[in-house]
């Protein structure tokens, strides 16, 4: 049975992943920066794969302990695990560190280890920001020299060091590599812990709000993102490649139109007018983070996916509904 190492096991889509792995018959090692949280994890999973093949160890991004131990006795990397922002910190590195220290020490460790393959959770903010396009693909890279915020930034520069680490290594000592490319991430989370993707949901349903800017992104289920994973770490032909993950591409404000549909009154659908978060992005960090980019679209075809993978996206309106039941349930918000 091959084993993967899973990191960020306690996440939110590393949660989905590792239920999909084991379902798919591999056995897990799931990192998790505080080993005391095992029992959450495990009851978490429990609720969607039998987890006897499941076993934990304890791992930081910012920390070298461990990470050799960790990939010792496993086949393949899944390295899932980078910080999530709800607002824009101080200083862009307390997250850009761990985002890019973390994925270099878990792709050292599998080089030196020669895994089968590693895969490295990306996203799309590594592909379509701080340029302008109609259509974003897998050739297109976010420009880091561009005021995107520090989360895109992250991304773009943790993704863009492995395919340099990866590049400059003797052919002997070559791994195969995979980046996915997810966009927002919608559904239930397996714990109640709902995840950083899911508070922006949280927000625009908890009256937080009474406009949304008018930005345009794509949408994916977290079920689709961890089959995603789980297919691209063993299909033959994707080594190598990025897969951007979307089902479709809207504005914030028709994802809301989805919810108001499905009874969720309190989600605005106005949209604030460029000008004002463009005036707005000179006083406040949150603001000046999405200013570039209000009123453009960011469509994408996920061509990856769909012609390497053959995958069937399932529709995001499930799972932006099943975030929200979510919500209710755990009484984060009100109807
Ligand atoms: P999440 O639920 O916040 O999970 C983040 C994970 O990273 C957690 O397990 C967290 O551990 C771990 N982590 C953060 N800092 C760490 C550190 N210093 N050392 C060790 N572990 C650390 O977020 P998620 O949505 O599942 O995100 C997982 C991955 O998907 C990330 O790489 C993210 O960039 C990517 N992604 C997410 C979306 C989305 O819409 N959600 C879209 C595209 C890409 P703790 O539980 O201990 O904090």
């Amino acid at each position: 049975m091959d084993k993967v190492l899973v990191t960020g096991a306690s996440g939110y889509i590393a949660s989905h992943c590792i239920a999909e792995l084991l379902k798919n018959g591999f056995a897990v090692r799931g990192s998790l920066r505080n080993a005391q949280r095992q029992d959450e994890v495990k009851n978490a999973i429990k609720t969607e794969a039998d987890i006897s093949q499941l076993e934990f160890c304890e791992l930081d991004l910012l920390n070298d302990t461990g990470w050799d131990e960790a990939v010792s006795g496993c086949d393949y990397v899944m390295h899932v695990a980078s910080p999530l922002l709800t607002k824009e910190p101080n200083d862009e590195n307390e997250i850009i560190k761990p985002a890019y220290e973390g994925l270099l020490r878990a792709l050292k460790s599998s080089v030196k280890h020669k895994v089968k393959r590693f895969v490295m959770t990306s996203s799309f903010s590594a592909v379509g920001y701080g340029h302008v396009k109609d259509v974003f693909n897998e050739s297109h890279w976010t420009d880091t020299t561009k005021k995107i915020g520090a989360y895109n930034k992250s991304k773009a520069i943790a993704e863009k060091a492995m395919w340099d680490y990866l590049n400059k290594l003797e052919p002997e000592n070559k791994i195969e590599a995979v980046a996915i490319n997810p966009t927002l991430v919608v559904g239930a989370s397996l714990s109640s812990d709902i995840g950083t993707s899911n508070i922006f949901i949280q927000k625009m349903l908890d009256g937080s709000y009474p406009v949304v800017p008018q930005v345009h992104f794509g949408y994916v289920t977290v079920r689709d993102t961890a089959k995603a994973h789980v297919a691209a770490m063993t299909h033959p032909d994707a080594n190598g490649k990025r897969f951007i993950l979307a089902e479709r591409c809207m504005w914030l404000a028709e994802m809301n139109g989805i919810l108001r549909k499905n009874g969720y009154q309190k989600a605005p659908i106005r949209q604030a007018p460029n000008l004002l978060m463009k005036f707005l992005g000179l006083f406040n960090d949150e603001a000046s983070a999405i200013a570039g980019f209000v009123g453009k679209t960011k469509f994408t075809n996920s061509e990856n996916a769909k012609n390497i993978l053959g995958f069937n996206f399932e529709d995001v309106e499930a799972g932006i509904i099943g975030t929200a039941k979510q919500l209710e349930e755990l009484e984060l918000i009100g109807k």
